[in-house]
């Protein structure tokens, strides 16, 4: 997402990577499900946080549309996010316990946070938002144990590329006076990236270098 904001006043000033040690460890959120809570629309999901839920769930995007995530317009381009209920109950995929019922498929947002990225001459670093977890007295924990993901060096790829590929959209979308022309950019990165189903047998990222290719 494209903001202009004050890391000084966000942040412990530090850049990370994922190598690095940050102070996340939170008693993993014992009696806390707040950010599951009262997070809005902010939790955009990438295609392979679609590719890992419809797999674990065995759901089309479709299908999860129709349930736990609705689209939205981000920086001109319309994405899916998770349904967040504003009555306090939070995201669909909370357990009666306030937990998270789709931890080990849980989209690439809710892995990183309070962990933001920051994106810069075609690269990424990550941030640590002081202001967010609730809980004190948070120990120090490498990013990628804390990130839980596999082939992190890979993921790290496809986020970049990703994040890359959709400001490009966001600045084509952004020059754009014809509504036809914005509403078929975002048609085109809904239906190649998302609708269009994976195929669950095959690596995710294959196929969607693949799709970035335009093949
Ligand atoms: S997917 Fe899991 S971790 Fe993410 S907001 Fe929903 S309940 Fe929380
Ligand atoms: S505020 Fe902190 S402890 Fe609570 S759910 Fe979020 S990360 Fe976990």
């Amino acid at each position: 997402m494209l903001r202009n904001w004050d890391m000084s006043k966000v942040s412990d000033g530090k850049l990370y990577t994922s190598n690095d040690m940050a102070k996340l460890g939170c008693q993993e959120c014992a009696g806390c499900s707040e950010c599951c809570r009262i997070v809005g629309d902010s939790i955009v999901l990438d295609p392979y946080d679609i590719y890992c839920l419809s797999g674990h769930l065995g759901q089309s995007f479709e299908e999860l549309l129709a349930s736990k995530l609705s689209l939205g317009v981000v920086d001109g381009i319309v994405l899916p996010h998770l349904n967040i209920a504003d009555d306090g109950s939070g995201c669909g995929f909370l357990d009666k316990a306030g937990r998270c019922s789709v931890h080990s498929v849980r989209p690439g947002i809710c892995r990183l946070f309070p962990l933001g990225r920051i994106f810069n001459d075609g690269t990424f670093s990550y941030f640590l938002q002081v202001n967010e977890c609730k809980k004190s007295n948070r120990t120090k924990v490498k990013i990628s144990k804390w990130l839980d993901i596999p082939n992190l060096p890979q993921y790290e790829r496809f986020v970049n590329d990703w994040h890359w590929y959709l400001k490009g959209l966001s600045e084509e979308a952004a020059a754009c006076e014809d509504a036809e022309k914005l509403k078929q950019i975002s048609m085109r990165v809904l239906q190649r990236f998302y609708l269009a189903a994976y195929d669950m047998e095959r690596d995710f990222y294959e196929q969607f270098y693949m799709r970035l290719r335009g093949k």
